[in-house]
């Protein structure tokens, strides 16, 4: 393969006038980091120049289609607060968005190929084509089409076409190397007839394939930058080929370099489920994961980068942040425990603003409901906003606050029996308890003169405290219990006991 890449100077190259930029994805399954990574820096793009962001989908390959799958990356892409300008629910002035449901614009498009010579007809059949294949890898060489039917003459063509040979449609690479700006990764030159045969445009089943549909969308979308992934780098001079068989101006490109695992292997190796849907369901927010993605790939001011203290910037100040020039052409590492720090930064800010803080707490308390149901639960405001509030430098992720050692926080423990002789020392526990700052080291300072000035044993005296307080034999000491619990809760709980055991 012969290809090379050189810096240039590109920030001459990133304007155009209108800025209009698409996500193309394929429904071929579900919204992943690298594709959410791809959406975001276009859409920061977009945003930053007063530009649209639009929504296409790529379903021209029918037999790898997911079900579901466009309405579950809709849905991704909302929870991710990436907002559509134009798309397949939201409408627009270039519709259809699917591409499945632009085939007449194709075949139309496909006929203008063909008459100008830049297209034709190929007959091979797929044992010809195996057989090509063979061959080539026999003589170790890359195996490619030999453009065998570019020569058939339209009297040659006409027949076989009129007696319903299956055929598919070729595009005619033009040969040498060719040239094109990266705002990525800079001047970028690839042969591509030397390296592939000429390429199919529509299957024998009428369906355009990727890269002329792509090429025609973008160009009947009016997009003026492409940025997508750097696997696609070598796609684009044969993009930019069909552009000029068109006689259209071609959009500007930009190649987004690979997301990688810290040990330098592929993000999908290793790193476990990298759907969004499993970021969201761990308990990951939004902008914790739309930080993380941002901080590992380049693109933003400086304070957002890696050595850098982490901040859980919002989507407009990303937005304000972001500049084409600065994303990296390297790859980008994300560090897995990046994105709890993000995680933990984004809960205190949801907490310090007042009307997201009423909405965490309503998420909490249908978390628990739903976690521990038939339980009698302890879910008022000024309790899970508390809570809230202490998880906050010890939770990484909302559902951790529903561990078996976390769940006294929020059900009440049953009554429990205890002896008329234990029963006095609480009573006046209580009393002395009501007095005391709730704060560990005091509590413990505490616990500690309570027992000697009443002659109780200590350990088993904590062991009664945390029963009455959690139920739970284990767990956090009794002195943090009582402050996550808080004074107000503690006393009813420890009064709650007294009463039941009368
Ligand atoms: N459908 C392609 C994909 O799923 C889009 C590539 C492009 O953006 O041109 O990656």
């Amino acid at each position: 393969m012969q290809s090379f890449i050189q810096k240039t100077p590109i920030a001459r190259f990133c304007t155009k006038e209108t800025v209009r930029v698409r996500f193309a994805p394929s429904p071929t399954g579900f919204l992943h980091l690298g594709g959410l990574r791809t959406a975001l820096y276009n859409y920061f793009f977009a945003k930053s120049r007063n530009g649209a962001f639009i929504l296409r989908i790529e379903d021209t390959d029918q037999s790898r289609l997911v079900e579901g799958a466009i309405e579950q990356l809709q849905r991704d892409l909302d929870w991710a607060g990436v907002q559509i300008d134009e798309g397949p629910s939201t409408g627009g002035c270039y519709g259809p968005y699917i591409q499945s449901q632009r085939l007449h614009i194709y075949r139309g498009h496909v006929e203008t190929l063909l008459n100008n010579g830049s297209a034709y007809h190929c007959f091979c059949t797929e044992k010809r084509l195996e057989l090509l294949r063979r061959e080539a890898i026999r003589v170790r060489e890359v195996p490619k089409y030999d453009n065998r039917c570019r020569s058939l003459n339209p009297q040659e063509v006409g027949e076989k076409l009129a007696q319903g040979i299956p055929s598919c449609v070729r595009f005619k690479l033009v040969a040498g190397v060719q040239s094109y700006l990266d705002l990525i990764y800079g001047g970028f030159n690839y042969d591509v007839a030397a390296n592939e045969g000429d390429p199919v445009i529509v299957k024998s089943d009428g369906f355009p394939t990727y890269h002329f549909a792509n090429v025609i969308d973008d160009h009947l979308m009016k997009i003026s930058h492409v940025l997508r992934g750097v696997e696609w780098q070598i796609s684009t001079p044969k993009h930019i080929m069909m552009y000029r068989a068109f006689n259209w101006e071609p959009p500007l490109f930009g190649h987004l370099p690979l997301l990688m695992n810290p040990d330098g292997s592929k993000l999908s190796k290793r790193q476990g489920d990298i759907r969004i849907g499993h970021y969201r369901d761990q308990g990951i927010f939004p902008l914790a994961l739309i930080n993380f993605i941002a901080s590992s790939g380049g693109g933003f001011g400086k304070d957002s980068e890696q050595n850098v203290k982490p901040k859980c910037y919002t989507i407009g100040e990303l937005t304000r942040q972001f500049d084409v020039c600065r994303i990296n052409a390297h790859s980008g590492k994300l560090m897995p425990e990046r994105l709890f720090d993000f995680n933990r930064l984004e809960l205190k800010r949801k907490l310090e603003d007042s009307e997201e803080g009423e909405k965490l707490v309503e998420e909490v308390r249908e978390m628990v409901k739903k976690h521990f149901p038939g339980d009698s639960l302890q879910l008022g405001s000024e309790h899970v906003r508390n809570i809230l509030h202490w998880s906050v430098n010890r939770v990484t992720k909302l559902p951790d606050l529903l561990s078996d050692d976390l769940k006294f926080i929020w059900v009440s423990p049953k009554s429990y029996k205890i002896a008329e002789n234990d029963l006095v020392p609480i009573r006046i526990f209580v009393e002395k308890l009501d007095k005391q700052v709730l704060e560990r080291d005091n509590l413990n300072a505490f616990f500690k003169s309570f027992c000697k000035e009443h002659q109780l044993k200590f350990g088993s005296f904590m062991k009664t405290l945390r029963s009455l307080l959690s139920g739970l034999k284990e767990g956090p000491s009794v002195a943090e219990m009582m402050e996550i619990l808080g004074k107000e809760n503690t006393i009813e709980r420890l009064h709650a006991c007294i009463k039941n055991n009368k």
